[in-house]
């Protein structure tokens, strides 16, 4: 058979992948722990390593992991978190609104500060949120000529949306992330680009956050759940702030058409920052029990019609961070079962790359800054010598110790798509090949 050339990438993120050699699972990673010949395939046909996102001992947040990895300068280019996870929910942003992400929680009062008891006030209902949170619309009057507009989400979460002139998004969340401490005062942080937009922003939210503790303590709802025994919603907590800008798409960046298969809400929200088209899979749920396999086949079909397909699982973070090696290991040996749609004229045609956006050790269960594994199986690269695909035996990989930024670069060689650095086939400062050239005609 005629060796054909890889033309298209299928991106893997299994969310959270590195990890520790655990003793639950006889000292293997879970990864090592789930190896088999799908993937044993997959190792023939390509090189391994390990890359560190950021750099060496900086444990990635899930989002800037991402956009790094898809070639973002999160330094100049993102402008924080808050507007991605309110995409990823479908809530809609104007250019240069902030958002924030928050929850409706639970306080008790002690010499006039409130104490977070409940983050998430008794997992409070979808439906008890829309009401208070509908009311908290009507009732708070935005100060500094600002407007402040709530969105409810599922159980206690929400949206937070201020807008207005001369505001900076560069604020700290007032969400003390932890029970028992008091809601934190929002303040500018220190490297604020704009100081003065970020103070009037704090002051926002500060003062927003005292008239909501005062409207919410007198709401009827809340008199309700406390005659029941249940722990009232009678403040807000809010994190994340970010404004939103529209990101250059991924398709400006490196001319290629993407689409992206993941049920997390964040990563969808990311995908959607950056223009991929976001599809759905019944039964996917960004959780353990997902259905791998119909998203696995989902991106091989979407392999036809875009030129880059990222595929996401959460589910090995799930685990990870409930410190369950056993079921992290089950879920990547189940994602490996999938891989049994991949076929020799896709190994052929495609250039697949499995890795992880961060480590999240089951022992730890938290991010931490180690490298992460990647595989990159692909016609268009040599293959090494390793036997298997592990954080262990990428150390003697291929392709050595890459950083998360070096990603695209590395694909777009494989698909055959760069050009010698410094030669100029396009007035871009580019350096692949743009599927489309200006051609010069013999009759002008
Ligand atoms: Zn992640
Ligand atoms: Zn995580």
């Amino acid at each position: 058979m005629q060796e054909l050339k890889p033309e298209r990438i299928l991106f893997i993120v299994l969310d959270g992948l590195g990890d520790h050699a655990c003793k639950e699972l006889d000292g293997l990673t879970p990864l090592e722990k789930a190896y088999s010949n799908n993937v044993k395939k997959l190792k023939e046909n390509g090189s391994q390593g390990l890359m560190d996102i950021i750099s060496p001992g900086i444990p990635p947040s899930s989002d800037v992991s991402h956009l790094i990895m898809f070639g973002y300068d999160v330094e100049n280019e993102y402008f924080g978190r808050g507007p991605i996870e309110a995409l990823g929910e479908g809530v809609e942003l104007k250019e240069g609104e902030i958002a924030f992400r928050g929850n409706l929680a639970t306080v008790r009062f002690e010499n006039n500060y409130p104490i977070v008891v409940d983050r998430r006030a008794g997992r409070i209902t979808s439906e008890q949120t829309k009401e208070l949170v509908e009311y908290l619309n009507s009732e708070i009057e935005c100060p500094e000529g600002c407007k402040v507009v709530f969105k409810p989400l599922s159980e206690h979460r929400f949206v937070m949306i201020v807008s207005g002139e001369g505001l900076s998004h560069e604020v700290t969340d007032n969400d003390p992330h932890a029970e028992g401490k008091p809601i934190l005062l929002c303040q500018p942080i220190d490297e604020a680009k704009d100081r003065k937009g970020a103070e009037r922003l704090a002051k926002i939210v500060n003062e927003i956050t005292i008239q909501a503790i005062d409207k919410l303590s007198k709401h009827e709802l809340n008199k309700k759940r406390a005659e029941s025994k249940l722990p009232q919603a009678n403040s807000i907590l809010v994190r994340s702030a970010g404004t939103m800008r529209k990101m250059k798409s991924f398709q400006e960046k490196w001319d290629l058409k993407a689409a992206c298969v993941a049920a997390g809400l964040l990563y969808r929200g990311v995908a959607k920052a950056v223009g991929m088209d976001v599809y759905d899979v019944e039964g996917a749920n960004g959780l353990l029990n997902t259905n791998i396999q119909g998203k696995t086949s989902k991106a091989l079909e979407l392999l036809k019609s875009y030129d880059f397909v990222y595929l996401h699982f959460k589910g090995t973070d799930v685990a990870s961070h409930s410190k369950n090696p056993i079921a992290k290991c089950e879920f990547i040996r189940r994602f490996y079962e999938s891989l049994n749609l991949i076929d020799d004229a896709v190994l052929n045609t495609v250039t697949i790359v499995i890795t992880g956006d961060h480590t999240t050790p089951c022992d730890r269960g938290m991010h931490t800054g180690e490298p992460v594994p990647i595989l990159i199986a692909s016609k268009g690269l040599r293959n090494d010598a390793t036997k298997f695909f592990s954080e262990r035996e990428a150390v003697s990989g291929g392709l050595g110790r890459i950083r998360g930024k070096d990603i695209m670069p590395i694909l777009l060689d494989s698909i055959e798509r760069t050009v010698e650095y410094g030669t100029r086939p396009s007035p871009k400062k580019i350096n692949y090949m743009p599927k489309s050239l200006e051609y010069l005609k013999l009759s002008i």
